[in-house]
């Protein structure tokens, strides 16, 4: 479904970096709902947006 990829595309273009264990990892990974949000990384339980997962502002211009 393109549909469903563009959207996740969009949801997915900022960064997150885990306070816990200082991974960085776009926000489609950290989520699957877009509302529960965890840490990808084995072993590391850190999640919540804003509190255990803080967001990065990392905009890329579309060169195409
Ligand atoms: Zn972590």
């Amino acid at each position: 479904m393109p549909g469903v990829n563009l959207h996740r595309e969009i949801e997915g273009r900022d960064v997150l970096v885990c306070r816990k264990c200082g991974s960085e990892f776009p926000e489609g990974r950290a989520t699957r709902d877009g509302w529960y949000y965890q840490c990808p990384e084995d072993g590391c339980d850190s999640q919540g947006l804003g509190e255990g997962l803080r967001r990065i502002n990392r905009r890329r211009e579309r060169s195409s």
